[in-house]
This record gives C-alpha cells, structure tokens and sequence, in this order.
C-alpha cells in the first residue's frame, strides 16, 4: 500500500494584501512541504518580507487563506472587519497556539537588551509553554552549544558582535521548537566578516533536523547550497521557481536573469 501523500505544512492560497494604496501581494499562491527548505529571492520590495510578517501575524491579510500545519490562520472576523480591513486571527489563543508553530528571526535581531543571553533565550518557554527555569535553562544550553556560544550564556547583548547576536536570535526563536523557521535577511546587517559565523549555524540546522525553513536573501551563494527551492519574487508574484542549480545556471524568465546578472 503506498503511504498517503504528504500535506503542506504551508498553505498560501490567493492572499492579497495591500498598505494604503499600495497593493504589494495581489492573489499570491504557493506551498511548503514539511521540511523543505525554501529561498525567496528578488528585488527589494517584491514583497518577500510581507510574506514572512503575515505567516508570522505580525501583518494581517485582506483576502485569501493560510493554512499552517492544516489549521486556518486567519479568519473572517464576526465584526465585519478588523482595524485595518484585513483578516484577523479567530482569538488570541489560536494566535498563541499558532505563534508557537513558527519561530523568526530578523535582519536586526531583536534581543531584548536588558536581559542576559540566558534570559533572553528561556523567556518565552517559561512564559508561554510553562516551562520551569531549570528545564528552560538545560534547553537554552543545547541550543546555546548548538550554536557555538554556550560560553556567553551569562554576557548582555551589548558585550556581543552582530554575528554572536544573530546566533543567539537563532537560539531563541528555536527554544520553542517551532516546525518552521522564517529567516528575514538575517545577515545582511552584518560586517561581511560575520556573516559566514551565521550562515553555519543556518547550514547546520538545515543538516540537522527536520524544521521546514523559508529564508529571505540576497546571498544568493548560500541561497543556492542551502535550499531544495528558489521562489524568484517581482512585484509581489512569483515570477519563477525551481530547484536553484535551474534558477541560478539557466533561469527561463527575462526578469529572472536580470535580476541574477545585477546581483551576482
Ligand atoms: P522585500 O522584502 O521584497 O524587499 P517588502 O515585503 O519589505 O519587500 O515590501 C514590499 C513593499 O511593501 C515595499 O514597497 C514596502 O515599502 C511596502 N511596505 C512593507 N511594509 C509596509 C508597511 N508596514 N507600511 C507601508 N508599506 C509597507
């Protein structure tokens, strides 16, 4: 008997969202298979940090579905409308739940300054999970290993390179064990000599376990070794994709190609 096909562990499905006036996803469609390991590429304002922030709920939608591990993640409102005229999550604990599925890290970090590496990383399983301090800390130590900076475990935020801070943004957006994982430029605030430091520590997750991974780049180097699909994005819609030894060696579409020659 063959196993059942997988579902998609992502569901995007026609989702339009604009600002204002300005629409920048119009009917956008596409779906992650558990694991995969997925680049989004192209020009700035393609939309391709939108589409982190709506899996994230840190934006809304104005039409269409997402549907994350078979669950819906935004639903009509009762009201008519949410504040901004978009979707809206069905309450705050389907939010919670559905947070707690996804873990980001962003191009600036967004360490809490005041709190120790430590702290920073067992904040959210104490406070969201229940996690005791003891099984948070033993956690945040494997991460921190994993890592390659369990010896600054006690140091601040401040007394770390730009690179130590994104490997601890790392740690602590997978101290909740999230089955996916959105990079948003996690490198490109840093001094070009940090970013290989990083790019490890992403290489080696993707080696080592099976969390479904959407990265947002312009190391297109990395892009190509690290993902099993390259999503070309222009203007809010995805021009091309492929497997990136197709995308990157003989993409097909005109503004593909110009897009590669600018870059590479
Ligand atoms: P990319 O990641 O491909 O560079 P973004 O998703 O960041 O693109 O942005 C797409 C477009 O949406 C850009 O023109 C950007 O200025 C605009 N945009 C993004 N976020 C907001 C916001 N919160 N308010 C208004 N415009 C926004």
């Amino acid at each position: 008997m063959n196993a059942p096909a997988p579902e998609p562990i992502i569901e995007i499905d026609s989702i339009s969202k604009s600002f204002g006036d300005f629409q920048v996803l119009d009917g956008l469609s596409m779906n992650v298979m558990p694991g995969e390991k997925l680049a989004l590429i192209g020009p700035s304002g393609s939309g391709k940090t939108t589409i982190l922030r709506i899996l994230m709920t840190l934006e809304s939608i104005d039409s269409g579905h997402i549907r994350i591990d078979g669950e819906e993640l935004y639903h009509m409102p009762k009201n008519g409308g949410a504040k901004d005229g978009g979707l809206v999550p069905a309450s705050e604990a389907h939010l919670h739940r559905m947070r707690q599925k996804i873990g980001m890290v962003f191009q600036l970090f967004n360490l809490f300054p005041h709190k120790s590496v430590i702290d920073n990383i067992t904040l959210a399983p104490m406070l969201t999970k229940g996690a005791s301090r003891a099984e948070a800390e033993t956690r945040a130590m494997e991460l921190l290993d994993m890592v390659g900076m369990a010896d600054k475990a006690r140091a601040m935020p401040a007394q770390l390179s730009g690179g130590q801070k994104q490997r601890i943004a790392i740690a602590r957006a997978l101290a909740l064990s999230p089955k996916i994982m959105l990079f948003d430029e996690v490198t490109s605030a840093l001094d070009p000599e940090l970013v290989e430091e990083v790019l490890n520590v992403m290489r080696k997750l993707a080696q080592e376990t099976d969390t479904t991974m959407l990265l947002v780049t312009h190391e297109m180097g990395f892009a190509h070794d690290f993902a099993d699909r390259v999503l070309f994005f222009d203007a809010g819609k995805i021009v091309e994709e492929g497997a990136p030894e197709d995308i990157f060696s003989n993409p097909r579409e005109e503004r593909t190609q110009g897009f590669l020659k600018k870059i590479i």
